[in-house]
């Protein structure tokens, strides 16, 4: 239950979408619609999923485009270390910073661990960072120093792949000295769960604004799927509460229930914001922002948010 307790909050939080590409005209139909809806809250960026299929990368870089060209809103394109070689990966930022992109989410991707990375691959997250940090200043006379944003992923509850929390809290370390500028998280299933893992990131040393990652779970199904992908237990009232539910409306609120109190908890703690997983669906992620009351700047004057504008190479 909420407490309705005041919060002590001044700023205006930052606020972000993922979305991801559309696989086909009907699912392109609605995402443009959920775009739509969601342009008005103002969000600080619109963040574009990524995949190792060769197809769903063409299919993101539309995406961006969209964001770029169609839209008001900055994207934060997901970069995955998986399945391409270090030169691919070198172009692949070439190509984004030239459609205008200033916002990279650094990511390794799934791999299997009994796998080794072929030998053109980037190991891990860390060194995408750095390719990044290097592709941008070999462009120091188009970009300005620092005006490509980073994020990397961080995780409250411990990597399936990390031997402990601690090796968790040494790879976020890493990845700020490499020249990340954010963090967001991974899942978690207690609303708690955010304020202890960032008051262990701030013990450990890590200064970088730690974004949690909400998602309003409306379908167990789709609930289930996302906790055994990233290797997580499923909150077992949530799920159970999701199974007894007897209707769609009724998924609908616990889903938005449970994310708003969440939400509602890591803002309390001091969250600067709000990434919202939102499967391309507005209605769950609106209902979220209304219930969370939270302040919105008039689309008129924007926010000096975690990404800079997009800036597309000219010709
Ligand atoms: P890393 O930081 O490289 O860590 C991966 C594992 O390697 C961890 O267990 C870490 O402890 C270990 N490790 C890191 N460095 C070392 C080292 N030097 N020595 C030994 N071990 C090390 N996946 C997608 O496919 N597409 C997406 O669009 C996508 N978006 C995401 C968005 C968010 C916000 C989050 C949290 C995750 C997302 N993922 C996505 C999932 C992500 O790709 C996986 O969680 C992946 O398994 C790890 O990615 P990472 O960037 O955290 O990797």
């Amino acid at each position: 239950p909420e407490t309705g307790a005041p919060s002590r909050r001044k700023t205006v939080p930052a606020l972000s979408y993922e979305l991801y590409p559309p696989r086909s005209a009907a699912s392109t139909e609605s995402l443009l619609q959920t775009i739509e809806a969601l342009a008005p809250t103002v969000p600080d960026y619109v963040s574009v999923t990524a995949a190792v299929d060769p197809q769903r990368r063409v299919q993101s870089m539309a995406l961006l485009s969209h964001l770029i060209f169609e839209t008001p809103l900055r994207p934060l394109a997901h970069v995955l270390c998986t399945g391409v070689t270090e030169m691919q990966l070198r172009e692949l930022i070439h190509e984004l910073l030239d459609l205008g992109v200033r916002g990279i989410l650094a990511l390794r991707g799934d791999r299997d661990p009994a796998v080794e990375p072929g030998p053109e691959e980037l190991p891990f997250a860390r060194h995408l960072v750095d390719l990044i940090r290097s592709v941008e200043r070999g462009r120091a006379a188009q970009l300005c120093a620092g005006n490509v944003s980073i994020g990397v992923a961080a995780y409250p509850i411990k990597h399936p792949e990390s031997t402990s929390v601690h090796q968790d809290l040494e790879v976020l370390l890493a990845k700020q000295r490499a020249g990340a500028d954010f963090a967001i998280t991974q899942l978690y299933p207690e609303a708690d769960d955010y304020a202890a893992f960032v008051s262990r990131a701030r013990r450990a040393g890590v200064e970088l604004p730690i974004i949690p990652g909400i998602m309003p779970v409306t379908s167990l199904r789709r609930y289930l799927r996302i906790c055994d992908l990233a290797g997580l237990e499923p909150d077992p009232l949530l799920a159970h509460e999701l199974e007894t539910a007897d209707s769609d409306a009724e998924r609908h609120r616990i889903g938005v229930r449970s994310a708003v109190h969440s939400a509602r908890a890591a803002l309390d703690s001091g969250a600067p914001g709000l990434h919202l997983y939102t499967f391309n669906q507005h209605e769950a992620a609106l209902d979220v922002l209304e219930q969370l009351d939270l302040p919105r700047p008039t689309p008129s004057a924007g926010l000096a948010g975690l990404i800079p504008a997009s800036q597309p190479a000219d010709g």
